[in-house]
């Protein structure tokens, strides 16, 4: 049967090899440790939950207004001003069914053929398909280690184009936890304002900072970054909330409002007891958010330092989100049994089947010199699979 051109667009996510790896060892019996996890290992907090529980209660199971009720909109409203600073309308403010559903309705509302966007790398996996999906072209720039995997303004104004509507920016990133400094913002504020270009900041891993570091955002800039600035966020990696699927983004009105429409021609709006819920998430007691923090803290202390311990391997220390990004292509060109490694997919095939540890190949996120674990499991977990990778890396000649 003949598809649609759009779909072979898209290239099957190269973790999903992995991924589906992983689950047949497991079929089979095997006892496989799970780094490749993007979601929270922590159960959604009680007062969340009974706030959905009274939803169904009361009755609260029908259609809402397509972009979120007033009551969610307003603790949005509240949530931004209180941690961010920032002052929006309820016109500027739209909710989805989850930040990726967010970041998919601006694409569709925003871009078309022609149009560019600028996803700095290493990337979220979503970004480029979802580019892609709207017609666009996503224009790749790689970042190293050396600027903490952060895009410099040099870097930006040089991949800028007539064509270019729009830079990404993931702070905390998945998958570097690469976090910007407001002054950094600053800097490429400078190039976005003076290009006359969008800014669409996924802040979905803001709560997750470590190092008593203050979370910015692009609209923190100035009132001039804000109305270029499209500000993405979620309750689910704060809350531990993913498969409630509520996300938002906060912005000018006339884009806000085209995000709105294309939302009102595929979903409508957002499940009505997860709004309620979400409510209670960003208007709630926020202790248990600072709570799985530290708990996520102390796991990438020791992870971080157990990496490094590793012949092969070098871990920066992320200062955010609950991912490490070690670098191992100095064990590119071994080989173990009559297995070569040579690139991230070899070594993640390599790690499950000999250690049965299950990591994300860095090609995933457009960097094929790292692995990316996510410590998003239990410290027994952690403790078990760092053991287990040490032992056989060793094997690795
Ligand atoms: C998890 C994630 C999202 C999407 O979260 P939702 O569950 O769709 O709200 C968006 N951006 C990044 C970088 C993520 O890691």
């Amino acid at each position: 049967m003949k598809l649609a051109t759009r779909v072979t667009k898209i290239k099957p996510s190269p973790t999903l090899a992995v991924t589906m790896r992983a689950r047949a060892l497991q079929a089979q019996g095997k006892d496989i440790i799970g780094f490749g996890a993007g979601e929270p290992d922590f159960d959604t907090p009680e007062n969340i939950k009974q706030a959905a529980i009274k939803a169904i209660q009361e009755g609260f199971t029908k259609y809402t207004p397509v972009g979120g009720i007033d009551e969610l909109k307003d603790a949005i409203i509240t949530k931004l001003k209180r941690d961010n600073g920032l002052t929006y309308k309820r016109s500027q403010i739209v909710a989805s069914c989850g930040a990726k559903h967010t970041l998919y309705n601006i694409a569709q509302a925003l871009f078309e053929k022609g149009d560019e966007v600028i996803i700095p790398s290493p990337y979220w996996v979503s970004y480029p398909d979802i580019v892609l999906l709207a017609g666009a072209k996503p224009v790749i720039v790689n970042t190293t280690a050396s600027t903490g995997f952060k895009l410099t303004p040099e870097k930006l104004e040089k991949a800028i184009r007539k064509k270019t509507r729009a830079v990404v920016i993931n702070s905390p990133s998945n998958p570097t936890g690469a976090t910007y400094s407001l002054k950094e913002l600053e800097g490429l504020a400078e190039v976005i304002l003076s290009k006359g270009i969008l800014a669409i900041s996924d802040d979905i891993y803001e709560r997750i900072l470590y190092d008593g570091l203050v979370f910015h955002n692009m609209a923190n800039v100035s009132e001039a970054m804000k109305d270029r600035c499209i500000v993405v966020n979620g309750v689910s990696k704060a809350y531990a909330m993913t498969g409630w699927r509520i996300g938002y983004a906060a912005g000018p009105e006339n884009i806000i409002s085209a995000v709105t429409e294309m939302q009102s021609q595929s979903t409508s709006n957002a499940t009505s007891i997860s709004q309620k819920a979400s409510v209670e998430a960003l208007a709630g007691d926020q202790k248990t958010v600072s709570v799985m923090a530290a708990e996520f803290e102390k796991r990438r202390n020791y992870i971080v330092g157990q990496l490094n311990e590793i012949k092969g391997m070098s871990c920066m220390k992320p200062p955010g989100a609950f991912y490490v990004f070690p670098r191992v292509s100095r064990l590119y060109g071994t080989g173990y049994g009559g297995r070569k490694i040579a690139h991230s997919v070899d070594l993640s095939e390599f790690l499950l089947e000999e250690a049965g540890v299950a990591v994300v190949p860095g090609s995933a996120f457009g960097n094929d010199h790292h692995i990316r674990l996510s410590y998003a499991t239990s410290m027994k977990n952690i403790e078990e699979g760092v053991r287990r990778i040490k032992a056989v890396v060793k094997k690795l000649a």
